[in-house]
């Protein structure tokens, strides 16, 4: 049972469930995906929670894609984004309007120090993460006069030419686009170890080896590495603490600038920290957020050293709508609701709760090979063979349709689709990480059940 929740969601009078994915199937691009065998129509949201057109609610563990930080609809949030929208709703950059470098002040004192403590405080705002990653290449390729660019295995970037090239799962590439000048390195996934070795006798080997990624696939000059310091896409991937220092005094030596891709890993989600790169105690040159800043505005931002930041004087770069001021409202509200209502904190706990539950999970199903992330941002692989490892591509579609029924929404991910994400807003409760539990529990036990029976 759903925990109790004090909101009546309206009654819904719109175009039926069936109508909606005809019209949708007749004009919408279909290389729109959709979840599920039959896909979820969602109506209203309230905080953790979503419901479909008959009312029914369900946990929302994956908060839109990571992107619902303090909950849907979020009353402060939901009031500043329609206070702003009717009093401008558009102004682009080349006007002053006051909503812009307040939110940028605001974000500058949320943010960690660059390298030898240089200030990270210039902000540079876009509309999506793909086009933010896409500016920090620029950027860096600029600043550095260096081409080459570094990004992880398994990681996500975005849809764009270059951040598309930089994502590295081939599901998400499309034939025609092979930007040049991007390399990949190990991502320190240690479930999945490349050298079949264990932490920490491996010596971090996985690290070590951009050194030979740069010294046989650049000209041992390169402009910049960026990585998520915990993978989002490839399945909630946490390597060992050592690992980005290693990774960036390589990319350093080589002139390149280090970014933090923070758009599923900020604000709080870790729980420990603000940001998720404070985990590994290195300090990024440019930090790229998306999704959780605005609490599901179509709002992100690349924030860099004054000295970086300056590389962009040197032509003109303009986009409309970066800087709204109803996307600026919302980032704004939002990072006001994390710093009041204690989001941070409430990750670390819940979050925590939910590993430790998980992980006794893992001790009664087979299915579930590994437990990994921090705070609310969790990763279980599953596989239905845990020598060979093998992904249990099938049994993680199954649990999504069975949670579904039982009003619980997961996200899922990994290269073989086969690591369930938790990443719930970080307004969820412990009767909420709770009912997660108890229904993950049920449905593996369901799905086991059905697999010894042979159907
Ligand atoms: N970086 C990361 C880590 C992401 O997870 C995503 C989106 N999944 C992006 C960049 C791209 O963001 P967007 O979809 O807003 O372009």
């Amino acid at each position: 049972e759903l925990p109790q929740f004090d909101h009546q969601p309206r009654p819904y009078d719109g175009p039926s469930r069936e109508e909606v994915l005809a019209l949708r199937q007749r004009y919408v691009n279909p290389g729109v995906l959709t979840y599920y065998r039959e896909p979820l129509m969602i109506v209203e949201g309230a905080m953790q929670y979503l419901y479909d057109e008959t009312g029914k609610r369900y946990l929302d563990a994956f908060a839109g894609i990571v992107t619902v930080s303090v909950g849907h609809c979020h009353p402060h949030v939901a009031a500043a984004v329609k206070e702003q929208a009717g009093t401008l709703q558009h102004a682009t950059t080349i006007y002053l309007h006051p909503t812009l470098p307040r939110f940028a002040e605001k974000l500058a004192s949320k943010m960690p120090t660059g390298p030898n403590g240089t200030p990270l405080d210039r902000t540079y705002f876009t509309n999506s993460g793909s086009e933010a990653n896409e500016l920090a290449v620029l950027m860096a390729r600029e600043a550095t006069g260096n081409q080459h660019v570094i990004g992880l295995r398994n990681g996500y970037h975005g849809g764009t030419p270059n951040t598309m090239g930089l994502t590295a799962h081939g599901t998400w590439k499309f034939p025609s686009n092979a930007p040049g000048g991007i390399a990949h390195t190990h991502p320190g996934y240690c479930y999945r170890c490349p050298y079949d070795l264990a932490y920490p006798s491996c010596e971090m080997k996985c690290a070590k080896d951009v050194a030979n990624v740069i010294a046989y696939e650049t000209p041992g000059q390169v402009a910049c590495f960026i990585g998520e310091p915990i993978q989002g896409v490839g399945g909630a991937v946490l390597p060992p603490k050592e690992f980005f220092g290693i990774v960036y005094d390589a990319v350093r030596a080589a002139g390149g600038l280090c970014v933090a891709d923070e758009v599923q890993g900020g604000f709080g989600r870790t729980g420990e920290h603000y940001w998720s790169h404070q985990h590994f105690g290195v300090q990024p040159d440019l930090v790229v957020m998306a999704k959780g800043i605005g609490n599901g505005a179509p709002l992100a931002a690349v924030t860099t050293t004054e000295a970086t930041a300056a590389t962009m004087t040197k032509r003109i770069h303009f986009n409309t709508y970066g800087g709204n001021p109803v996307s600026m409202a919302s980032g704004l509200a939002t990072l006001e609701v994390i710093d009041a209502e204690g989001i941070q904190e409430n990750a670390r706990v819940v979050g925590g709760r939910l590993k430790e539950g998980l992980l006794e999970l893992r001790d009664k199903h087979d299915l579930i090979g590994d437990v990994r992330g921090l705070g609310l941002m969790l990763g279980v692989e599953l596989v239905t063979d845990r020598v060979a490892k093998t992904p249990a591509k099938q049994e993680a579609a199954d649990l999504m349709e069975l949670a579904k029924e039982r009003g619980l929404i997961l996200g899922k991910g990994g290269l073989h689709g086969n690591t369930m994400r938790i990443k719930p807003p970080m307004c969820i409760s412990k009767d909420d990480a709770d009912f997660l539990l108890a229904t993950v529990d049920e449905c593996l036990g369901i799905i086991e059940e059905k697999a010894r029976h042979g159907s």
